[in-house]
């Protein structure tokens, strides 16, 4: 038998996206001024991004960067642990920890690789990860990179989760869980899974990448939202490229956890150091972050005004109450015009299809930004409306 041909394979697996209407495509943003984006020689109003504070492009946050790059130049030469690890590092470091209550955090270049180091630390065979069927991709990496059997069950569902627990009573056991969903934007079960993780003896691993800055009086995220402390919650991971508008991801927790991640987290020990001007710009993102609650005030003005709009409208949202506010389309070839339709209207909303979500609940994903106005949201809203959201999802 010929070798298959892998090259071949691509291209038409590439095909069969494209006949399925589920082909991404890159699109290249040439100028980016607060929500507004240029793409394709047009202004557009995005919906689209993960700044919910409206810091990426803080002149506070930008000034932290250039300054730090002054000082230490842009790269930081080597791993953590091989003479990377600049005080910039530190300082973030002890600056996370302190926000969210923990002993000790710990750096990493991505939240993707975040999540494989601390799975692939704690797990190995024999193991168990117990995984929410909506986590994202890299959490479900990691439990299969980290050789632990992956057991998932169905979204928010606390039972199903004792249940996959219970079938390995034996074995060591992860439960992991986003505590804000990426593609629907509710909030996990945060105390019930916490207490089945105490009762059960699972470590409970947090990922926060959009509960960080956004929920939580002074923005701890979804894990202080929910009361809970480091006890409950022994592996809070978040990330510093969504609401504070930056780049990379840490993990929190008690000083063992940290000191095992430092000598067994590949994804730590094996990589290049984030560039130290880039912890400099998350320190002073945390510290806006932090601090200036309007953006929370203003973020929750616009989401509230956001659901009465699209439910007098008649569209079908998602029980969110975060700034991930998506609109269930259903089929990917409505979603795909729909979207097509509200860039004609000058506004940017990609259409999230399978495999990023289930099949049948494509959805345009609009996520809201303290950078908005409610009158932008009016607008946006007129224009789904005049595109057809409503009622799309009934008639598949
Ligand atoms: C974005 C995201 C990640 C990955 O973080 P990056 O820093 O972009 O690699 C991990 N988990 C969740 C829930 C995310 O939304």
């Amino acid at each position: 038998m010929p070798r298959p041909d892998l090259l071949n394979r691509l291209a038409q697996a590439h095909a069969d996206r494209a006949q399925a209407d589920l082909l991404r495509r890159l699109r290249t943003v040439r100028e980016a001024d607060g929500a507004w984006i240029a793409v394709d020689g047009r202004r557009l109003l995005s919906f689209a991004s993960n700044d919910y504070l409206g810091l990426a492009q803080h002149p506070r946050v930008t000034e932290a960067l250039v300054d730090a790059a002054q000082r230490w130049g842009v790269g930081a030469t080597a791993a953590h642990l091989l003479g990377g690890h600049r005080a910039e590092h530190e300082a973030l470091e002890h600056d996370l920890a302190h926000w969210l209550g923990r002993e000790r955090a710990l750096l990493f270049s991505t939240g993707y690789m975040a999540n494989l180091g601390v799975l692939g630390a704690l797990l190995g065979d024999g193991d168990v990860c117990v995984q929410d069927k909506l986590n994202h991709a890299c959490l479900i990496d990691g439990a299969r990179l980290s050789g632990a059997e992956l057991k998932r069950y169905p979204h928010n569902d606390v039972d199903g989760a004792r249940r996959q627990l219970d079938a390995a009573p034996d074995a060591g056991a992860v439960l992991a869980t986003d505590g804000v969903f990426s593609m629907d934007g509710d909030v996990a079960p945060l105390p019930e899974l916490a207490a089945l993780c105490r009762e059960r003896g699972a470590l409970l691993h947090v990922d926060d990448a959009h509960g960080l800055g956004v929920l939580g009086a002074d923005g701890a995220g979804s894990v202080a939202a929910a009361g809970l402390s480091a006890h409950d919650v022994p592996i809070h991971m978040a990330t510093l490229g969504k609401a504070l508008g930056v780049a990379g991801a840490f993990v929190a927790g008690s000083a063992a956890l940290i000191d095992g991640l430092v000598q067994f987290a590949r994804t730590h020990v094996y990589t290049t150091a984030m560039p130290p001007a880039l912890a400099a710009a998350a320190r002073a993102a945390i510290g806006l972050a932090r601090f200036e609650h309007w953006r929370r005030e203003r973020l929750a003005t616009l989401i509230a005004h956001f659901r009465h709009g699209a439910q007098r409208r008649g569209f079908v949202l998602l029980p969110s109450g975060t700034p991930i506010q998506p609109v269930l389309v259903g089929a990917s070839g409505d979603a795909l015009r729909l979207s097509r339709d509200l860039e004609a209207r000058g506004f940017y909303v990609p259409a999230i299809r399978p495999p990023t979500v289930p099949n049948g609940k494509a959805r345009l994903r609009v996520t809201l930004s303290a950078l908005h106005t409610e009158t932008d949201v009016e607008r946006l809203l007129d224009a789904l409306a005049l595109g057809g959201a409503q009622g799309m999802q009934n008639a598949h």
